[in-house]
């Protein structure tokens, strides 16, 4: 029998070194940007009761077609589902644990979705994100906003757009969707199928629809803005005013609605210039009022982003920004005589917390050398019979700017330690 070829999952792929390094570097960027701005980490599982994310709403793609779902060994089975995003998790944490708000939060993790796999999108996809629950006033939103645009200024990504929108809340939403459904329902006829679908489920949802035919329609359709109350206007104009004064340009974007239905008020996306359109968009985030009173807590409004960390380093790619960092290993050592030597040495200067490789399998000087000059590492430490001889090691400037010189095989941890300085 041919031996079995298994391939990563469609969708989902191994993310290998040194590109796993990029990414790593990359989550310790954004865990150093939420620090710096008070929020702690979450870790929430992986999986969570499916009821958990069906209160993202039953009209939305990611609950009713993305859900990668299946019943536990149980008896009676637990229906559960591999998360699609955080949000939910993160306030079914809140309404488990009651912390004291404001409570403010941030994560990273892959999460799952069953969805037609292209560039740019995967049915296993990494987010970063933030929440901040239990306060509704503006200058949390302009914080977490201001959060995501300083993590993407810190990779150096400067073509960045921040897309923003007020969604209403339940004190105007209501006319609003009233005055959209029945302009969509009067152009019923020049809707996309699809859109006719989408339109007996959520009005709001057609104006996300990138179909050419929906096109004209969604353009001159109602918006959101012209019904927003007293009240949902001064905090989106407090919204904006902050990001005004902290110099962060935005675009207003009337209709913007994002993919899950639980959004009020302030909605935004953050998209990547540099990306082709069709996978665009780098990050995106908003205030749910009502999410956390849907999964049993008290009523506590939030506010947050998930960003996609996959196409931000295709963005980080498109800008030439966001290099590989440096290798770790900082020297390689060649052992030609066949004994310890290598294994010793490795483990003094990796206890001093230098970086340290070799090879294995008592290859040729030659062969070694060559592994050496691929490892990315600065200085060779060579030992051979001569070596062991006079109880020295030879460092080799593996850049080529110091040539090589013996050292005592006592002060070799010293000596790599101030070269390297
Ligand atoms: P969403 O919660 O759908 O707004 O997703 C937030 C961000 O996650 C998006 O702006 C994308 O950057 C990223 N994202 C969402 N779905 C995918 C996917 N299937 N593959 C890669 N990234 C994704």
């Amino acid at each position: 029998m041919a031996a079995p070829n298994f391939r990563a999952p469609k969708g989902t792929r191994d993310i290998l070194p040194p590109e796993s390094g990029r990414r790593r570097a990359a989550l310790d960027a954004f865990a150093e940007q939420a620090e710096l701005a008070g929020f702690g980490e979450i870790m929430s599982p992986i999986f969570e009761d499916l009821g958990v994310f069906k209160r993202l709403g039953e009209s939305t793609d990611v609950v009713t077609k993305e859900m990668f779902d299946f019943f536990d060994k149980g008896d009676p089975p637990q229906h559960l589902a591999l998360r699609p995003e955080l949000t939910a998790s993160v306030c079914r944490g809140f309404a488990e644990h009651r912390p004291t708000p404001p409570w403010k939060v941030w994560y990273e993790g892959p999460q799952f979705r069953y969805e037609q796999p292209q560039a740019g999108r995967y049915r296993q996809f990494h987010q970063v994100g933030v929440e901040t629950l239990g306060t509704d006033d503006p200058q949390a939103d302009v914080d977490v906003i201001a959060l995501g645009w300083n993590f993407y200024a810190s990779l150096g990504l400067r073509q960045i757009t921040l897309l923003l929108n007020s969604l209403g809340d339940p004190s105007c939403r209501p006319a609003y969707l009233e005055a959209l459904r029945s302009y969509l329902t009067e152009n019923y006829s020049s809707l996309s199928t699809q859109s006719r679908v989408t339109l007996e489920r959520n009005p709001l949802r057609v104006l996300d629809s990138k179909r050419p035919e929906d096109g004209e329609i969604i353009a001159a359709a109602p918006l959101m803005v012209d019904f927003l109350t007293d009240e949902t206007r001064d905090h989106f104009d407090a919204v904006c005013a902050g990001l005004d004064q902290l110099g962060i340009p935005y675009e207003l974007s009337p209709r913007l609605v994002r993919g899950l239905d639980y959004y009020t008020r302030t909605t935004f996306e953050f998209v990547a210039d540099a990306l082709s359109t069709a996978q665009n968009a780098v990050g995106g985030g908003g205030r749910y009022d009502g999410l956390v009173e849907d999964l049993g807590g008290p009523a506590t409004p939030g506010i947050g982003f998930a960003l996609g960390l996959d196409r931000i380093l295709l963005a980080c790619d498109a800008e030439k920004v966001f290099a590989t960092p440096e290798p770790v290993t900082k020297v390689f050592v060649v052992d030609v005589t066949g004994g310890n030597h290598a294994l010793v040495i490795c483990n003094s200067l990796r206890t001093a917390g230098i970086g340290a490789d070799r090879t294995y399998d008592s290859r040729s000087m030659k062969a070694q050398m060559k592994v050496a000059d691929r490892s990315g590492a600065l200085l060779a430490a060579i030992i051979g019979e001569d070596e062991v001889a006079s109880g020295e090691v030879t460092l080799r400037d593996l850049r080529g700017e110091t040539g090589q010189r013996r050292v005592a095989l006592g002060d070799l941890v010293s000596t790599v330690g101030r070269l390297l300085r």
